[in-house]
């Protein structure tokens, strides 16, 4: 017995979280077409042992590349043989990622919160924590908040949806959700601020009211529940899905390009081991497909939101065509309406556009989806920041996120709320 108890801890010790140590953040700056094919041209030299953070677009956009211990020097000598300039954004990967431990251990000791209101926002918080959350502010507002459960993850979690209604039946709906890419944890600690923030100022901030007055909204905070557990547990810079890929020993598909708008284009990858993997066929994944079919079946979704990080971008449809869509007009003006509300809080600037004008072409996209089945209303969130720290944002910048972003949604929310 004993020596199976010592077996279990080696086995726990072994299968103990990804560390980082001397992995760095290049900035890369292509000077023209030729460099920007290059740069591109690492993640095949290199093997898929790059994770780029901000993938590769145009000229006017850096490069965002996480580069292991162990190919930094090769990597760099790459980039100086053909004479592309870089800079260390992330001197040391873990030192960011122990630092954030740190935090979340000492909010742990000070105990899990009694209600949503001594419920911490200004810390990253873990799966279990989102959960109960959920269930406690259900639990304090009753008249207004309620819980979906609509499908199961691959490991069997609960895709757990807060639905704020005052009434009727079917109304005319908003969808949000942040998460989708687990890794992005100010996403997911950013709809949490948004979940409570709508339920205390219903009734109280006359713009929210009057959009909950006609309109339904539906949260869904943690969307890929695997992965943010599993960012939790193993890899903190876990992006995709859990579930295994028959054949190859990578595990997940990126659930932004499973979508069945233009499935298959540019800007998604058929190979398991990278991290634009589009997956077997359109909603192979069940967290996507559960959005699916809920949209459908609620048939009066009149506008979605889905929450990404960082680069600091509103953006609409398309990403997997250069087609504008027909609303693009009503779409621009839209997000640059949002836009400003969002800088006039603290100056956080962002940029705005179609997804393929923005960023590059992505291709089974979420957005392109809702909008394609009549969602005129498809717009998509990077939040902050721009690079200092990617995916790893400070968490003493989270409510200062959610409130910028919380005033582009009022924005969007208002206009739909006319306008359907
Ligand atoms: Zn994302």
């Amino acid at each position: 017995m004993r020596s199976l108890l010592l077996l279990t801890v080696l086995v726990c010790a072994a299968l103990a979280k990804e560390t980082f140590h001397g992995h760095q953040v290049l900035r890369i700056q292509a000077k023209d077409k030729t460099q920007l094919a290059l740069i591109k041209e690492l993640e095949q030299v290199f093997e898929n042992q790059l994770d780029f953070w901000r993938d590769v677009t145009d000229v006017s956009s850096p490069v965002d590349i996480r580069v292991p211990a162990e190919t930094l020097d090769q990597v760099k000598e790459y980039l100086d043989s053909w004479e592309i300039s870089f800079e260390t954004m992330i001197e040391d990967l873990q030192a960011i990622l122990d630092e954030e431990q740190k935090e979340m251990e000492s909010a742990a000791r000070a105990g899990a919160a009694k209600n949503t209101d001594s419920f911490d926002y200004a810390r990253y918080h873990t799966l279990d924590e989102l959960y109960s959350f959920q269930d406690m502010l259900v639990s304090e507002y009753p008249n207004l908040v309620s819980k979906l459960v609509i499908g199961q993850s691959y490991e069997g979690r609960p895709l757990s949806v807060l639905k704020f209604s005052t009434g009727g039946t079917n109304r005319p709906a908003i969808w949000i959700d942040t998460g989708i890419h687990s890794r992005e944890w100010v996403t997911q600690a950013s709809g949490t601020w948004f979940a409570k923030k709508i339920a205390q100022d219903y009734g109280k901030e006359t713009v929210l009211t009057s959009i909950l007055d006609k309109m339904d909204i539906f949260l869904e905070i943690v969307t890929n529940p695997d992965g943010y557990q599993f960012t939790h547990s193993n890899n903190r810079m876990w992006r995709k899905t859990r579930k295994p890929n028959p054949g190859s020993s990578c595990v997940g598909v990126d659930p932004n390009r499973n979508w069945d708008a233009g499935f298959g284009g540019p800007g998604s990858s058929s190979s398991p081991c990278t991290e634009t993997y589009r997956g077997p066929s359109p909603h192979s994944e069940s967290e996507v497909k559960a959005i699916v079919d809920f949209v459908l079946q609620h048939g009066n979704i009149k506008e979605f939101v889905s929450i990404h990080a960082y680069s600091q971008m509103l953006m609409y449809p398309y990403g997997y065509t250069a087609t504008p869509v027909k609303d693009q007009a009503e779409l621009h003006a839209l997000a640059e309406k949002a836009v400003n509300a969002l800088t006039a809080v603290y100056g956080t600037r962002y940029k705005y556009g179609s997804i393929i004008n923005v960023i590059y072409q992505a291709s089974g996209g979420t957005i392109d989806w809702t909008y394609n089945v009549g969602i005129k209303y498809s717009y998509t969130f990077e939040l902050r920041d721009t690079g200092r720290y990617g995916f790893l944002l400070p968490a003493t910048q989270i409510i200062p996120t959610a409130a910028e972003t919380w005033e582009a949604m009022l924005v969007l929310m208002s206009h739909a709320k006319n306008n359907s």
